[in-house]
């Protein structure tokens, strides 16, 4: 495995590795890897010839009182760890490497953002669509591969690769779960001992959503109140629950289309999101 730092010397590689039949696979990640992230290059080594995973904590997707700083960084694991799952390049531009200077140009995403994790934190997806845009030009894959934990962020690249005709394949991938639920996460390793344990109630509320949808639930009122009332079991404050059209991420009054489930919860030093995405046909096998 290659590493490089600089966007010159990646353009480059890619450029070479494009020219000469190759296909790239991408793996956008902010680091502190996890199985969630292998899941992602595992998916990637499959269907591509050459597969390239950044590692860049983004300045620009945090918000003044967020935790930038706190995120948690390890790169000799990390280098490691995409080793032996088979990554050919790890790039690993710093800060200034990517915004050397002011921007003279903004991205600003319109939709899919007064919602969710998109009113929680204001201007954390123009941020995620920046850098988004950025290291694909940089990288240049065929296919870029991004996790459903973070739903929003994929409904938003969907839309900016559209609006934007950039020639890549978003591929989604399922959410990776601990035994007991949790989905895996980089900012886990901040939760106490307690609220580690109480965690679980954010994938159990959810499972209890698609449970009662299901059974037929068609009252998004209802579904949120049965959330709720298992994370109340837990210390930490909630910051959302929503039940919403996917991936438009527009409130519903009755349960008859593709939905997402999501909700945020605010532990002491860690904030966890979970969803879970339900299609039409599940729905109608419960109704
Ligand atoms: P991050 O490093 O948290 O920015 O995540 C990088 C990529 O990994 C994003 O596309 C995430 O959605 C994805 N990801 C993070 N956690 C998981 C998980 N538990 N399961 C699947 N994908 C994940």
């Amino acid at each position: 495995m290659r590493i490089i730092t600089t966007i010159n010397e990646m353009q480059t590689f890619s450029k070479k590795t494009l020219r000469s039949g190759k296909t790239i696979g991408f793996v956008p990640t902010m680091g502190y890897l996890h199985e969630g992230h292998m899941s992602l290059v595992e998916e990637a080594l499959k269907q591509n010839d050459c597969v390239i995973m950044s590692i860049f904590v983004n300045p620009l997707q945090f918000g003044p009182n967020e935790d930038f700083d706190r995120y948690p960084r390890d790169l000799k694991r990390d280098e490691e760890l995409a080793k032996q799952a088979g990554v050919d390049i790890l790039f690993y531009p710093n800060v200034k490497e990517m915004y050397p200077k002011e921007r003279t140009t903004r991205l600003t995403v319109q939709e899919r953002v007064d919602t969710l994790c998109g009113e929680s934190r204001p201007g954390h997806f123009d941020g995620v669509a920046t850098v988004v845009m950025k290291l694909l030009q940089i990288v240049l894959p065929d296919r870029a591969y991004f996790g459903m934990k973070d739903a929003q962020q994929v409904a938003v690249i969907k839309g900016l690769v559209e609006d934007f005709n950039v020639p890549v394949e978003i591929v989604p991938c399922p959410i990776i779960r601990e035994e007991d639920g949790l989905a895996k996460s980089s900012r886990n390793v901040y939760l106490t001992p307690t609220e580690r344990e109480e965690a679980i109630q954010l994938s159990r509320s959810l499972d209890a959503a698609a449970n009662a949808i299901e059974r037929g639930e068609t009252n998004p009122v209802r579904i949120k109140e049965l959330i709720i009332s298992y994370l109340n079991q837990t210390s930490g404050v909630i910051d959302y629950v929503e039940v919403l059209s996917y991936p438009a991420l527009e409130a519903i009054d009755v349960m008859k289309e593709n939905i997402i489930v999501a909700v945020a919860v605010q532990f002491t030093a860690a904030r966890l999101i979970d969803n879970k995405v339900t299609t039409r046909s599940e729905i109608a096998i419960g109704v």
